[in-house]
């Protein structure tokens, strides 16, 4: 086991240490990023949304084009299984399926013969610092340079690889893609804006990742009576918002205070932590130890 890596891990069928878990240098994944993932954070050893996790996954598969090499249930069974193995009570599981490897190189598919490749394993979720999150963290704007079928959650993540290292470069946490004067979302994290005390999402289309976290702030919105505008924000209004939150399944919801250098806010917020991304901090934790830790 490494430190972040628990074994066994998962491999085709087989539950393995990591350091006896082996692929073919022909697998797609590894010649043409031919493959797709998911993560599911855990807590207190409970999958939280594993089915919407399944459910993306799924949704993903079909949209490369590949068939799922295995079904619902027996991909629960291996989380759970994962789970129940690593040490720890809360964690992140990945999962990833390649399209497996041929004999040859060839960008077309392989022939049916060629089974998928299902990997997986358990790490521990590292959760922000509380004095990280109490201050928020820098980010910058980059032009989105990805495809346009951001909506599938593919390991071909050479864009948002380059967009987070020029933001890691500049001492920031995250990168904000910009697309045509929109914003979409960040490198590895979904945004959300606050303008006069309402939320703003940007919506779900084909250019943005949908988040199972992002569905998380808008339910708790709704449940709560937080006013919330789900449509397009141009890159004046991300610059003129009162609050800019990061989102995703291990950041849960984490202030962006700096963005481009200049602090996001106005008055005594300004360049803080907001009070509506404190609110929803607060129903998410409750959310979590009230619903997600029990199940
Ligand atoms: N957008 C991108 C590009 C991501 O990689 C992620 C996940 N890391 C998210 C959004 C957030 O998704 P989730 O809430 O399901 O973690």
């Amino acid at each position: 086991m490494t430190p972040y890596v628990a074994d066994p891990v998962y491999l085709n069928g087989q539950f393995l240490p990591l350091a006896a878990a082996g692929i073919s240098p022909l697998d797609r994944g590894f010649l043409y990023g031919d493959g797709v993932y998911e993560v599911i954070p855990v807590y207190s050893r409970r999958a939280f949304r594993i089915d919407e996790h399944l459910k993306r996954l799924q949704a993903t598969l079909d949209g490369i084009k590949l068939a799922n090499p295995l079904p619902v249930d027996a991909w629960k069974e291996v989380v759970f299984k994962l789970i129940a193995s690593a040490p720890w009570d809360d964690q992140s599981i990945y999962l990833q399926v390649t399209r497996g490897a041929d004999d040859k190189r060839d960008h077309a598919f392989p022939p049916a013969t060629v089974t998928p490749t299902a990997f997986a394993f358990a790490s521990p979720l590292v959760t922000t610092p509380a004095e990280v999150r109490a201050r928020g963290v820098a980010a910058i704007t980059v032009p989105d340079l990805r495809w346009s079928r951001c909506d599938l959650k593919v390991i071909s993540l050479l864009a948002n690889v380059l967009a987070r290292q020029q933001a890691v470069e500049q001492g920031c946490a995250e990168a904000l893609l910009l697309r045509d004067g929109w914003l979409k979302e960040g490198a590895a994290s979904n945004i959300f804006v606050v303008r006069d005390g309402v939320l703003l999402a940007p919506p779900k289309t084909q250019l943005m990742l949908p988040g199972i976290t992002y569905d998380v702030i808008l339910e708790l919105a709704a449940q709560h009576g937080q006013a919330l505008e789900v449509r397009e924000i141009s890159e004046t209004e991300l610059r003129a918002a009162d609050e800019v939150w990061m989102t995703s399944s291990t950041k849960e919801i984490l202030a962006i205070t700096t963005l481009d250098g200049q602090p996001v806010g106005h008055g005594k917020n300004a360049g803080r932590p907001g009070p509506v991304g404190e609110q929803m901090w607060q129903w998410y934790q409750d959310f979590k130890n009230t619903v997600m830790r029990k199940g």
